[in-house]
């Protein structure tokens, strides 16, 4: 008999009791299609020699592949690279306040271009405008989809077919080839490069200034610096010329804090207040880098800049939604009471994490992690470590932190590497780094409430067989 004959057929499986419960969780046509994959394959691979599968392999072939289909593609993990604002792990996680409020706008309507004064249009930005004001002093304030799009936005209502000039110090390039020269021309502008890469004067801008110009602007190196001998032309002199000439001086901030951060004991980082203050006409910086908020470009400066910038139709395009603002509106309103910043802002809590409470949840786990390391042949420490900021903010500034620092016998790292995939496949995956021979897992970002969850997962023994000694 042909042994493909003892292959169920989709009608028999689908009345599998097995079968049934599953059609009733994951929709009846998600689990005929797998069960005809399923069995599609199975023939194809009897075909070639291999045994036909019994019933009850296939059903759990089908369940398998139907938890697979069910699991959130976007999934939460364990941040332990010991960068805090990790763009490719969602930057700034927000804080509960922020969640409140976007649940509540996600669930029910809201009033989000409704003036609830006189019943007339209203207009989204001005759910968060008198806040960004208020905080950094600005006459007047938008909002955007991030700061790459309140960058492309200004230049292409401002200096549409005119020179924006720029340091050649600050052409820089953020992760994702977001480079400020690409912008330019993407958004319609010239730009005209002054000075030299690491020192640009004040009369490499006075002489570049001509009809053809729009405005002066500055990029805020944030994911590099440029150290030895250097020199750039503070902020208060480029807005004189600027100025005196009648043009606006731009500010591209990047991350903006709306904070003084040395409060904290950390670096000094710029903020809009003093780059609106040193007379920039308009300031943009992001919603999700030190600002510890959700992903938008916020743009802060004079009315009538802020006016014309909204009057572009690509403003439309680039605008964010309501669950945005709702998130935004609630962070920036913990700004307002900055003596409670540290503990109710998740990124401020996370740098200001000291490193003792680090180097405790290090002692708490290290017990659980020893256990499930020990069949595996790998060493496991306890070992200071320097967390970054990340996300181009502060770059060369580190953060004491701790951790663990996990080594293979003679150094060999190409079990690390198997140790390092097999807890990326997790269902909360753990995501460490591998630097200098050891997988390092910086505790910084592992907060209190998931510490469990952390620790159970590892005690399962689950990943252990996609670590083969
Ligand atoms: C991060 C950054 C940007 C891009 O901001 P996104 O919010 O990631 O779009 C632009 N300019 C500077 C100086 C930055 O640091």
């Amino acid at each position: 008999m042909n042994p493909l004959a003892t292959l169920p057929a989709v009608s028999r499986l689908l009345s599998e009791p097995e079968i049934l419960a599953l059609s009733e969780r994951h929709g009846l046509a998600v689990i005929t299609r797998l069960i005809r994959e399923t069995l599609a394959e199975a023939r194809a691979a009897a075909r070639d020699g291999a045994p036909v599968p019994e019933t009850a392999r296939l059903i759990e072939q089908i369940d398998a592949r139907a938890s697979a289909l069910a699991r959130p593609r976007l999934r939460p993990v364990f941040n332990l690279t010991g960068t805090v604002l990790h763009t490719n792990l969602g930057r700034a996680p927000l804080p509960e306040e922020a969640i409140e409020a976007l649940v509540t706008a996600a669930r029910q309507p809201c009033a989000l271009e409704y003036a609830l004064e006189d019943g007339r249009r209203g207009d989204r930005d001005a759910l968060v405008e008198e806040l960004l004001c208020e905080l950094t002093g600005a006459e007047a304030a938008t909002v955007v989809n991030n700061n790459a799009a309140a960058v492309f936005l200004l230049l292409n209502t401002l200096a549409p077919k005119k020179q924006v000039i720029v340091s050649r110090g600050e052409l820089i390039e953020i992760g994702g080839a977001f480079r400020i020269p690409d912008i330019m021309t993407r958004a319609g502008a010239r730009l005209v490069e002054v000075g030299t890469t690491n020192r640009t004067h004040l009369k490499d801008f006075s002489t570049a200034i001509g009809p053809r110009t729009a405005m002066l602007m500055k990029v805020h190196a944030s994911n590099y610096a440029i150290q030895g001998f250097t020199k750039a032309v503070p902020e208060r002199e480029l807005a004189g010329l600027a100025h005196a000439h009648d043009l606006p001086f731009v500010v591209d901030l990047g991350s903006g804090t709306l904070v003084d951060l040395e409060r904290w004991g950390l670096p000094h980082e710029p903020t809009p207040r003093e780059s609106l203050a040193a007379g920039a006409d308009l300031v943009s910086f992001s919603g999700d880098k030190l600002l510890g908020g959700p992903q938008a470009g916020l743009l802060v400066g004079r009315r009538d800049l802020i006016a014309a910038i909204k009057a572009n139709p690509l403003k439309r395009a680039l605008r964010v939604g309501k669950i945005t603002l709702a998130a935004l509106e609630a962070v920036l309103r913990l700004y307002r009471d900055p003596d409670r910043l540290a503990e109710r802002l998740t990124t401020l809590r996370y740098l200001t994490r000291p490193t003792a409470e680090i180097q405790a949840v290090a002692e708490r786990l290290f017990p659980t992690l020893h256990a499930a390391l020990a069949p595996l042949d790998l060493s496991l420490e306890i070992v200071p470590l320097r967390s970054q900021i990340g996300s181009g903010s502060l770059p060369v500034d580190r953060l004491p932190s701790a951790g663990f620092a996990i080594r293979a016998p003679d150094r060999k790292t190409g079990r690390l590497h198997r140790l390092e995939a097999a807890w990326r496949a997790l269902p909360r995956p753990v995501i460490g780094r591998i630097e200098d021979d050891a997988l390092r897992l910086d505790l910084r970002c592992l907060a209190p409430e998931d510490e469990a969850e952390f620790a159970a997962q590892l005690a399962g023994t689950d990943w252990l067989e996609a670590v083969p000694c």
